[in-house]
């Protein structure tokens, strides 16, 4: 964390990046000022209709995220530096959820991997990618159906079971929400658009250029082209499952679809989520609809009767090979490619670059 003199800092980007980094500078004693081109800080989910306009799916990645921090579970497809910031991250947020005065924003009860009795094989393939060639990180636990029927009652028609231990889950949007409403010492410039990001500058749509100590692009997909960042289309879906009973994200391990099922509230849960290497922004697809919420049933029979609440789609911020980038230049903090991991990796990304920031900081009051 920056201390000594209170620096000016620019952040394009007010999603999840953006007010993690606001929520800590300005706890850290900085002047921060952030620009967003979202018309305030509330979440605008896809199809929703504001001021008369459909909304498409151009809000933060992070509102749409279905918040599992899962270290273990995404060795499927990603890396073992991945599985590393995102053990680091999950005590970081449960520090900053008590921090923020709401320790029950974030879960760590584990999580479940379940399979039907036809996909064993499947199954087995993406355990042997979640093994971590024998690294000192937690492993998958195999349970019986009786310990499933103990740890989570709701879940049936499935023939094998994991417990992935110390894994957890956050609340998206009331951590979005709270990162803002606790950092009260932060201008926030809604409906304000960043064309171009600079050392100590940030260029607005407006034309002006506005200075500070420190500019920190933050913008996701929005970083386009400065950036060499696509978006990845996710679909989600929200029911309405008035005590469904579901205890921790649930996984269903199946030869086509990744799907799984969160629990959001005693009586919301979350399914998700498709992945698709499209910008296409459009509402939630029929195809998608289908296959996400008939395999969410097939595991949780008691959903078939849940009212479909919201659709949701967004794209998640990619470099080239999948994984997130820090860089830092005098005067310019640029961090991306959080990917399908972010809510897993922002903290320990924000510390670490947080800490290069303070040592350049030092460098330069040296020079
Ligand atoms: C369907 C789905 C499910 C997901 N589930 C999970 C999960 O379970 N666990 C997990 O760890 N991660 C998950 N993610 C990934 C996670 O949401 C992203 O990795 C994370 O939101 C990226 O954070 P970010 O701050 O880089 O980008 P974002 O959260 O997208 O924020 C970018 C911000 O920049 C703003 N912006 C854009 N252009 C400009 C501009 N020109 N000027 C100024 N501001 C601009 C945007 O309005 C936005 O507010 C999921 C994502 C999706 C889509």
């Amino acid at each position: 964390m920056p201390t000594g003199p209170s620096l000016s800092i620019g952040i394009a980007g007010a999603g999840l990046l953006g007010r993690l980094l606001a929520w800590q500078l300005s706890r850290a004693g900085h002047r921060v000022s952030v620009f967003d081109p979202a018309a305030d800080e509330q979440p605008q989910f896809n199809g929703q209709q504001v001021q008369g306009q459909q909304v498409q799916g151009q809000q933060a990645a992070g509102f749409t995220a279905a918040g599992m921090l899962s270290p273990l579970a995404e060795l499927d497809n990603s890396s073992i530096g991945v599985a590393r910031l995102g053990w680091r991250s999950i005590p970081l947020w449960q520090a900053h959820a008590v921090a923020l005065e709401q320790p029950d924003l974030v879960q760590v009860r584990g999580s479940c991997l379940v399979a039907h009795r036809s996909d064993l094989g499947a199954a087995q393939r993406v355990l042997a990618r979640l093994s971590n060639g024998g690294l000192d990180l937690p492993q998958a636990q195999a349970l019986t159906m009786a310990d499933l029927a103990e740890l989570e009652p709701a879940v049936h028609g499935v023939a094998h079971a994991w417990m992935l231990p110390g894994e957890g889950q956050i609340n998206p949007v009331a951590t979005l929400l709270a990162l803002h409403a606790k950092a009260q010492q932060v201008q926030w410039h809604w409906g304000q658009r960043v064309t171009a990001v600079r050392p100590n500058e940030l260029q607005l749509a407006s034309g002006e250029n506005a200075r500070f100590d420190w500019a920190i692009d933050v913008r996701g997909v929005g970083a386009k082209p400065e950036w060499p960042v696509r978006g990845v289309r996710g679909e989600v879906a929200w029911l309405q499952a008035p005590n469904h009973g579901l205890i921790r994200p649930l996984r269903l391990l199946h030869p086509r679809h990744r799907v799984y099922v969160v629990p959001r509230t005693a009586d919301i849960v979350l399914v998700g989520a498709s992945e698709i290497e499209s910008e296409d922004r459009s509402p939630v697809s029929l195809r998608s609809v289908v296959e996400l919420l008939s395999a969410a049933h097939s595991v949780m029979p008691g959903l078939a009767e849940s009212r479909v609440l919201r659709l949701d789609t967004n794209l998640r911020p990619a470099l080239p090979d999948n994984e997130p980038l820090t860089e830092m230049a005098p005067g310019l903090l640029r961090i991306n490619g959080l990917f399908r991991h972010g809510w897993l990796l922002a903290p320990a990304i924000v510390e670490d670059a947080l800490t290069q920031l303070t040592e350049m900081i030092g460098d330069t009051e040296h020079v």
